[in-house]
């Protein structure tokens, strides 16, 4: 007879967005986005077991976030995952979660979203082997938006609300320094200020597509752009700032991700982005921001 597995480890990489362009609203409030994502080499890891035992009316799982700082209840969106794979699919068995996060928090990158998916497709292995991987993207869009992107990963157009998935060929692949200022930016806030902008910028998506499929890279960058940027960075002036610096210390180019505030900077060689995070780490303020350098990730989960 064959064993089920009891416990599986699986990696939540974080995600930038290359461009992301602001489409319209839906009726119910949501904005129509057209994005090019990215994964980055940058995770959190997630070990997820079988609590053995008898099973209970009410299922209590467990999560365990060894460095703190962020909420083990049922809002995290781990747990939250775990709990509607077990409603929809009628698991009956709890499980425990310690997660290790590496992704900077609220910054844009989709961290708590990577987070949902992986314990998605964590979940599917220990109870659902046999069911395909597109069959979780209904619970993962009722989780978040960015959760169907963040269940493959890779470089991926998303469109809709972000639920609508276009896989694209990997992008060319850049040498990355990446920085979050220490500011809270609330994103239903970011979309409400957007609406109210007079010319808001709308990024040529189409045109990065081209350019991603073309592997012209110089192409992808000339084509990065986003259109919440000029909000956040209104309200959060360190955006700006920390482009100037990125510029001022080699980058071809420093773009925020997502609704911010995390800012990345992309170098001709690693050698250059070396030494571009060294002066970051030795710069009287920003040295205290988290600052990280890597590349993107062109893995796509199936
Ligand atoms: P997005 O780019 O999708 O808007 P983000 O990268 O800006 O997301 P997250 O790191 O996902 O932001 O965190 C957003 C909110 O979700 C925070 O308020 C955080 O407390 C909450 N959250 C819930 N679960 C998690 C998790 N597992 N990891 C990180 N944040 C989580």
């Amino acid at each position: 007879m064959e064993r089920s597995i009891d416990r599986v480890t699986e990696y939540a990489y974080g995600k930038l967005n290359l461009g992301l362009d602001v489409t319209g609203k839906r009726e119910d409030g949501y904005h129509l986005v057209r994005m090019v994502m990215q994964t980055v080499d940058v995770c959190d890891t997630l070990v997820i077991e079988r609590i053995p035992g008898e099973s209970e009316e009410v299922i209590q799982n467990k999560l365990h976030i060894p460095a703190g700082g962020l909420s083990e209840d049922e809002d995290n969106l781990a747990l939250k995952a775990a709990r509607r794979m077990q409603e929809c699919f009628s698991i009956n068995e709890a499980v425990d979660i310690t997660l290790e996060k590496r992704i900077p928090v609220s910054a844009g990158m989709a961290g708590g979203s990577a987070d949902a998916a992986a314990v998605l497709r964590a979940m599917r292995k220990l109870f659902l082997p046999e069911l395909p991987l597109e069959e979780l993207e209904q619970i993962a869009v009722s989780i978040g938006a960015d959760v169907p992107y963040c269940l493959y990963g890779g470089t991926v157009l998303a469109e809709g609300i972000g639920e609508r998935l276009t896989f694209l060929r990997p992008a060319p692949d850049m040498d990355l320094v990446i920085c979050k200022p220490p500011v809270d930016v609330p994103t239903p806030l970011v979309y409400r200020l957007y609406d109210a902008e007079d010319k808001p910028l709308h990024p040529d998506i189409d045109a990065m597509v081209r350019a991603v499929e073309n592997r012209d890279k110089d192409g992808v960058i000339r084509c990065f752009g986003n259109a919440l940027e000029s909000v956040t960075s209104a309200m959060h002036p360190e955006v700006s700032r920390l482009e100037s610096f990125f510029s001022s210390h080699g980058a071809v180019r420093a773009m925020m991700t997502g609704s911010g505030p995390t800012v990345f900077a992309v170098f001709e060689s690693a050698a250059g982005a070396e030494k571009c995070l060294e002066a970051l780490k030795g710069h009287p303020e920003f040295s205290r921001w988290e600052s990280f350098g890597c590349g993107f990730r062109h893995m796509r989960e199936s």
